[in-house]
């Protein structure tokens, strides 16, 4: 018998219950939390080029045991409730297991952004906007959305501006939605959150040889084998803090169009500029081009990052994957079945409510920014500036060794101050969120002989803390 792919959200909720078979619940509430408690669908229409388009989109709330609910706004024809419930699960999920005080939420919009000019997208996000803001399902104490597939800085700057004319006496208004402009609102290192703590994340990972020997590899980050499907925001940044900064080489990077192989490495940022010009990877000069991209997730590396789509790990292609260790930069890139092929041939997986949970926790750093009303690092202006200072004595004592003359910019200071308080700070806060939530995963990974990988001991953590605050509320 052939066996049956199982949807988006089933998916995601046969591996909830994998973990709640093994936890000690309370009847019913189980139950309560692995539904959704609702998904709005609102079809609405926008004139464009002298005719009406109807619009459909969608905001799933699953989890109300903190609010805001939180999570990101998806532009893709693909769009659709079965895959908006799933991904507003695994922020609900992903959010407790970071201690982002949020519960889950997601949304979407049936469209290809592609087929817009930016004016057009404007007119249709806003309209969005006002649809989710006057039911409100964007409000900085109920709802937060925030960029995913297809969104942006400018779709949220848009949002943000829209909340705020419908709400002019909202002092809080900015806190509606993440994933802002940094002249509008945003935060310092949001956009490469996600790739960031896919960094951290196998960081954390290989400082313990225990962890690594469980995958069938040795030694550190430096030097492995890496593969990227998906050079979007969250696969470009980790493919590239990766090779920069830890010494690994990006073997293979799958797009829509193909894929580019080099066993010597490729240049993420030469085939990030590719793509950019190009719309793909095709005609890219300095690698094999592989027609039949997919194909490419089964080639031999050390560390797989499926960093786009769901379910392009399944029943049919995951007997075949070569890769000992996979981290899921994506949301729900591994089916159900897929997942339970990969452990039997031991394969580990960093799931994905922890792998790319770096999004959201510095979502909540912008969040609590804007509540605040204060730029973060503020208070330690005066530290900041004296590093300043040193800063410049360095690069003029550096220049005047090159014998070259230096001399800061007239906006030098201010650039300085500006940036790099607030990035530091930002980094250094979603280093340690990765590192404990991963020290968290990894406790009942090791200490409990019925967890045997590291989805379920995520999901242990993270319904174990939904559950704890279900039950102070009293339910
Ligand atoms: N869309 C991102 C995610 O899937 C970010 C969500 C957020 O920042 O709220 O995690």
């Amino acid at each position: 018998m052939v066996r049956q792919e199982p949807s988006f959200r089933e998916s995601v909720d046969l591996m909830f219950n994998r973990a709640a078979a093994i936890m000690d619940l309370p009847p019913g509430l189980e139950e309560k939390i692995r539904v959704c408690n609702a998904t709005y669908t609102v079809r609405f229409g926008v004139r464009l080029r002298g005719q009406i388009q109807t619009f459909t989109g969608y905001r799933s709330v699953h989890s109300e045991h903190m609010e805001p609910v939180k999570g990101g706004i998806r532009y893709a024809l693909a769009v659709n409730q079965d895959e908006v419930e799933a991904l507003a699960a695994l922020m609900t999920y992903k959010c407790a297991l970071v201690d982002a005080p949020f519960g889950g939420s997601k949304g979407g919009l049936c469209i290809d952004p592609r087929q817009y000019e930016e004016h057009e997208l404007e007119l249709i996000t806003r309209r969005f906007a006002y649809e989710l803001a006057k039911r409100d399902l964007i409000n900085p104490s109920q709802n937060v959305p925030a960029p995913d597939m297809g969104t942006g800085e400018r779709e949220m700057a848009w949002i943000a501006d829209q909340y705020a004319r419908m709400n002019t006496t909202d002092i809080n208004a900015r806190a509606c939605v993440t994933g802002k402009p940094l002249n509008a609102g945003g935060i310092a290192g949001r956009v490469e959150a996600t790739g960031r703590g896919v960094q951290y994340a196998l960081r954390e990972f290989f400082r313990d040889p225990r962890d690594v020997a469980k995958a069938g590899l040795s030694g550190g980050l430096d030097g492995k084998q890496v593969i990227v499907q998906g050079l979007g925001n969250v696969g470009y940044h980790a493919a590239k803090f990766l090779s920069q900064e830890d010494g690994v080489r990006i073997t293979g990077i799958i797009e829509h169009d193909g894929a580019l192989y080099d066993d010597n490495g490729l240049d993420v940022e030469a085939v990030h500029h590719w793509i950019a010009r190009h719309g793909g990877v095709t005609g890219y000069p300095d690698a094999t081009h592989i027609a039949e991209g997919a194909a490419v997730l089964e080639h031999d590396c050390d560390i797989l990052i499926p960093a786009a789509l769901e379910a392009v790990i399944n029943l049919s292609n995951a007997h075949r994957i070569k890769a000992p260790l996979i981290i899921e930069a994506a949301n729900g890139p591994v089916t159900a079945g897929a997942d339970e092929i990969l452990r039997d041939k031991g394969v580990v997986i960093i799931p994905d409510m922890y792998a790319n949970a770096g999004g959201v926790t510095v979502s909540y750093f912008e969040w609590v920014k804007n509540l605040s009303h204060i730029r973060f690092g503020r208070m330690q202006r005066r530290q900041e500036e004296s590093r300043h200072q040193l800063v410049v004595e360095q690069l003029e004592s550096l220049s005047d060794a090159l014998g070259k003359t230096w001399s800061p910019s007239p906006d030098f200071k201010q650039r300085y101050l500006r940036g790099a308080d607030e990035l530091e700070l930002v980094r250094s806060g979603l280093d340690d969120t990765m590192r404990n939530a991963y020290q968290a995963m990894r406790e009942v990974w090791h200490d409990r002989a019925d967890v045997t990988d590291l989805r379920t001991a995520a999901y242990l953590v993270s319904i174990g803390k939904v559950a704890a605050s279900y039950r102070a509320k009293g339910l």
